[in-house]
């Protein structure tokens, strides 16, 4: 009956986490997807708890002691970040996802180690049968999968967290690739063969842990700045694969088809991300392919800046036909976005068509722009990709690029040894004059200069995106 019951819930957990997803891929649904998708993981959690014939009474108090314990640090961590921490905040609880599911295949191995003799292939299997043993090894292979798997993820996660929090820099070892190339290959042949019976050492799984966390760490490390959105999501699918494979160990359907959710979830947008990017999967894979694309020295900037006052640019984009905006992680370290959307309003009561432009690595996440703009109820329509901004932008009187740096540098397209070079940017020196608003001329994530300042149709307007942005309202209104 408890078991009848459990896949009812089990059937309804899933199907929450697929209408979840659904939702999640639009703006005006994800808030409400992610509550869907989250009231399927809570049945599907207590049911196990106390649906589950495998669970022991005794060990409730363990269960939910970790339960609180963790429900206490994620509400307080969600609650204290800011939205320009949510990436490395998301980057964390992605590697706890590898963590767990690492913990979960070196449990599952210590308890095939206390109830098989599949240690002691050196004695033989006695007289079980081939079937039993095939099966055995098939789990075993799973367990070293979720555990080279999830044990990558956890420590690359780590990494890129420190990466994106500015506490750790980008470091490149001498022969990075063959390195990472010959580590992942020597980890995979140990996992295989151990899998196998071909070693027979029951340790060996430790050591295959610390060279998967070895690689983890080694993976990421050298990964330059604007190639980090990639590897966010592949992180991310890693997890989703390993949480997989302890659906198959535990033979639980709803983390089964989680974990492969999220894994093809993760997988298609790092797909994705890799053609926005104009990257191969491959070199993300070996972990170095920033620095492929780049061949020397970047160039250093020669020329003069123009800056222009607020009150000039009230008056050019009052003037205007059609204004984009740009929005970078400056609008989200500033916090401007209501004030952004206010000021599109004001402009669009003077009869200017605005438009945003959204690229997909603007921030520091995948989706960060849409997030900050929904929040200040931007209406999705105004929120353009790149491929269908860009033909705009010969036909706009002015861009308005509000914190945004990288995503614009059109070294991007002229200095083959720029680190971004290869990166589809958005075209906005097409437009008739382009307005930089941000605090200096200091460099954005991928620390380059922008030859987009040096332009002769673009001006600087220096100061905070949310102090700037509220005082061109007000020169706005005052027109
Ligand atoms: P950038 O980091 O290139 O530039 C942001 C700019 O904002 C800076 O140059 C900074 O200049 C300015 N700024 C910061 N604070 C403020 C403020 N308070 N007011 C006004 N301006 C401010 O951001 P982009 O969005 O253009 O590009 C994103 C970069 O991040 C890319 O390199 C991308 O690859 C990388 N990245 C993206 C991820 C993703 O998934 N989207 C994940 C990880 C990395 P100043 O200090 O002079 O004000």
């Amino acid at each position: 009956m408890n078991q009848s019951i459990l896949n009812l819930i089990y059937l309804v957990g899933s199907l929450s986490f697929m209408i979840g997803l659904k939702m999640l891929s639009k703006p005006e649904s994800a808030r409400k997807g992610n509550l869907v998708a989250a009231f399927g993981m809570t049945i599907a959690i207590f049911g196990t708890i106390f649906l589950y014939d495998g669970i022991k009474t005794s060990n409730y108090i363990w269960i939910f002691g970790a339960l609180i314990i963790g429900t206490i640090i994620g509400t307080l961590m969600a609650k204290k970040v800011k939205m320009t921490g949510m990436p490395q905040m998301v980057s964390f609880f992605n590697g706890m996802g590898g963590a767990c599911a690492a913990i979960i295949s070196l449990v599952e191995y210590n308890h095939m180690g206390e109830t098989t003799d599949i240690f002691n292939f050196s004695e033989g299997f006695g007289d079980t049968p081939v079937a039993v043993i095939n099966g055995l090894k098939v789990k075993l292979g799973i367990i070293y999968l979720g555990l080279i798997i999830g044990s990558i993820s956890f420590a690359g996660s780590m990494i890129a967290f420190g990466k994106l929090d500015e506490k750790i820099k980008d470091k490149t070892l001498p022969l990075q690739k063959v390195i990472n190339i010959g580590m992942l290959l020597v980890i995979l042949g140990i996992g295989a063969a151990a899998s196998l019976g071909n070693i027979q050492w029951p340790n060996i799984i430790y050591v295959v842990l610390t060279l998967s966390l070895l690689y983890g760490v080694l993976f990421v490390m050298p990964i330059g700045g604007a190639d980090m959105p990639v590897v966010i999501s592949l992180l991310n699918s890693f997890t989703g694969v390993a949480a997989a494979m302890g659906g198959f160990l535990y033979d639980n359907k709803v983390m089964l088809f989680g974990g492969i959710l999220v894994g093809s979830a993760g997988t298609l947008l790092t797909v994705v991300m890799c053609k926005a990017m104009n990257r191969s999967l491959l070199n993300v894979l070996i972990g170095n392919f920033g620095g492929g694309a780049a061949t020397g020295e970047a160039k250093s900037m020669t020329g003069t800046i123009k800056e222009i006052t607020k009150a000039d640019a009230a008056v050019l984009m009052k003037y205007s036909k059609k204004v984009v905006i740009v929005p970078g992680y400056g609008l989200a370290v500033a916090q401007a976005q209501h004030i952004c959307h206010e000021l599109e309003e004001v402009l669009e009561a003077e009869g200017v068509e605005v438009k945003y432009a959204i690229h997909p690595v603007a921030g520091r996440m995948p989706g960060h722009m849409n997030v900050l703009l929904a929040e200040s109820n931007v209406s999705y329509d105004k929120l353009l990709e790149m491929d269908d901004i860009n033909p705009e932008f010969k036909t706009t009187d002015v861009v308005l690029i509000v914190g945004a740096n990288d995503v614009v540098n059109p070294a991007a397209k002229n200095d083959p040894a720029s680190p971004i070079y290869g990166m589809p940017i958005l075209d906005v020196e097409d437009a008739a004059h382009t307005i930089v608003l941000k605090r200096s001329m200091k460099a954005g994530y991928a620390g380059i200069e922008n030859e987009l300042f040096y332009s002769p149709k673009n001006s600087m307007l220096f100061g905070d995106a949310k102090k700037t942005l509220t005082d061109l309202v007000s020169e706005l209104k005052s027109l």
